[in-house]
């Protein structure tokens, strides 16, 4: 028993304590075998109780008659008894947190949740969540788009325009867009392979995966934002609290319904964390989301009706600080000194060039990997970038969430791109047509349904975000997204960051050591012989 811990469990105390922690004794240990709910319960007497947490397991919940622990836990095999026992703990959990209203206690607990068959519009939305969600969705680049359920492709039929007289012309447009993604898989595959032969080197399961990679990710332009995916999300109470209220505030009628069947499932798990987005409060909240964002768009489009759009730029760094030498200087300072952050700043720009280098250097010490990332010094600083790149690679980027981003709408309006291996291959053509006949539909249905109508935007268009993030985000975005086995489009994105920082402050990049400035013909490769080798390992 550690210092200051009491040890007053009985034999029989530790028999009933004994399936719920992983240890007895240790001062560390782990909860197991306990629903969400009476976790979290738990974690929130540690800030009113001067019990350790097995005391208060015992004393509060196995052992207090009211809190009828054995139906809880009782580990029944019945569905029913399950959902009953998960109310009995959430009963016990508002009896416990009577007097504890904080919301962070909604973060001591979480759920797995899948949610599958949704649009890309509806993925993104749950995917512009940040802190307490973390999400996976099925990969563009490793599965194809093109096995049909019941004779048809797997897209969203948005309902306001399948009850509109744009249905026929919605179907026939996306059809022929899932079509032609299918028609070309095994020309482009094949193509793809002529001009990479294998070589001896590399295993027969490296160099299809790797190629099969490539034809897909050209491919993926062709997919509108209907296609069909599944995302699993973990996430913790309180974030999922905050998206379900963002999800009924969006102008989307899908994304309604799948926040109504989220609720749903998340009341079956953690009903007490989420039970504030289906009240009053939670309704009311989503309609000030909702009516300040239609009542602002109103506003913009009044005082914006008659610009013109500037010409397209991929990558423009918007603004920077151009002091952030000196700040991020007296940052580096700032923990191991007694004086203000004022008067370091006075220091730090007071320095000559090399006593400012030695410092960011001596900082950032010698990175032996990317993961090596320098410390908080460099959050000190911050970088605007207005980007204009496709839908496909805006997915891509869209999932980093220590910075921040917001998109326009998705629109035909940018143009398209072409990956220029479809033109060398002789592909281009239907690729082509099949994007510019998308591109036609999206205008016309948006003239009735303009909110409706993005779902027909194929990823091969372009979007506008902006992304505002700090040096020390930067690192990692950078090194990762220039990686050689990421999409050529967000690797040049990247790159391009990378060259418009270094221009205007070469000292503060000078560590970026692994930034990947070349281009690559099988992207994905090198990764797939890495696989190779550790699956020799492993049999070995
Ligand atoms: C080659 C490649 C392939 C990918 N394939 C897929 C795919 O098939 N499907 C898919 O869904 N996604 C895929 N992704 C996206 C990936 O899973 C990440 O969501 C995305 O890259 C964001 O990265 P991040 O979490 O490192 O960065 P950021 O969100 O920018 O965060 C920066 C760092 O902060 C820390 N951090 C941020 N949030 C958390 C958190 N919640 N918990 C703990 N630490 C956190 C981590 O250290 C993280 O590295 C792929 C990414 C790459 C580069």
């Amino acid at each position: 028993m550690a210092d200051g811990l009491e040890n007053s469990l009985t034999h029989q105390e530790e028999a009933l304590l004994e399936p719920f922690v992983t240890s007895l004794d240790s001062p560390i240990f782990g909860l197991r075998n306990l629903p969400e709910v009476v976790k979290g319960a738990l974690f929130s007497r540690y800030s009113r109780s001067d019990k350790d947490l097995r005391r208060i397991l015992l004393d509060e919940f196995i052992k207090a008659p009211e809190a009828d622990f054995s139906r809880i836990v009782g580990g029944s095999t019945q569905d029913g008894e399950q959902i009953v026992a998960i109310q009995q703990a959430e009963a016990f959990y508002d009896r416990v947190l009577v007097g504890y209203g904080d919301d962070s206690v909604a973060e001591l607990g979480g759920a797995h949740l899948a949610c599958e068959g949704i649009s890309n519009i509806a993925a993104k939305a749950l995917e512009d969540s940040r802190l307490g969600i973390s999400p996976l969705e099925k990969s563009t680049r490793y599965v194809p788009f093109n096995r049909k359920v019941n004779g048809r492709y797997r897209y969203h039929r948005e309902a306001s325009i399948m009850a509109s007289s744009h249905a026929s012309l919605y179907e026939a447009t996306l059809d022929h867009l899932f079509e032609t993604y299918t028609t070309l898989v095994e020309p482009l595959l094949a193509w793809v392979q002529s001009c990479t032969p294998k070589d001896a080197n590399t295993s027969d399961r490296a160099y299809y995966n790797a190629t099969r990679a490539k034809a897909l990710d050209l491919l993926r332009g062709l997919l509108p934002m209907a296609t069909l995916t599944n995302v699993g999300l973990f996430g913790n109470g309180r974030a999922f609290e905050y998206l379900l209220v963002k999800l009924a505030a969006s102008p989307h009628a899908e994304v309604h319904a799948l926040g109504a069947s989220m609720q749903e499932a998340l009341d079956q798990m953690i009903p007490s964390f989420v039970k504030r987005s289906k009240s009053e409060r939670g309704l009311q909240y989503a309609r000030y989301l909702s009516t300040n964002r239609d009542r602002t768009q109103h506003l913009t489009q009044k005082r914006l009706a008659t610009s013109a759009l500037p010409p397209p730029s991929h990558v423009q760094l918007v603004e920077y600080d151009p002091d952030a030498e000196a700040k991020v200087i007296a940052a580096i300072l700032y923990p191991h000194s007694d004086l203000a952050f004022e008067q370091l700043l006075i220091e730090a720009t007071e320095l000559s060039v090399a006593e400012r280098e030695e410092i960011i250097q001596t900082y950032v010490g010698d990175r032996a990997s990317r993961f090596h990332r320098p410390g908080r010094a460099f959050e000190e600083t911050y970088y605007t970038f207005d980007v204009l790149a496709d839908l496909g690679a805006y997915r891509d980027l869209h999932r980093h969430r220590v910075l921040t981003q917001e998109r326009q709408r998705y629109t035909v309006r940018h143009g398209h791109m072409i990956p220029p291996e479809l033109e060398e291959a002789g592909l281009a053509e239907p690729y082509r047509n099949a994007l510019e006949k998308a591109a036609e539909t999206t205008e016309w249905i948006a003239q009735d349904l303009p909110i409706a109508s993005q779902y027909v935007v194929p990823f091969a268009y372009r979007v506008r975000w902006r992304m505002k993030l700090n040096l020390r985000e930067v690192y990692h975005f950078v090194e990762l997204r220039s990686a050689r086995q990421g999409h050529p489009t967000y690797r040049a994105i990247a790159q391009e960051m990378y060259r418009l920082i270094q221009h205007v402050h070469p000292t503060l990049v000078a560590s970026m050591h692994f930034v990947d400035m070349e281009s690559y013909a099988l992207e994905r490769l090198a990764a797939e012989q890495k696989i190779d080798l550790k699956l020799e390992q492993r049999q070995g």
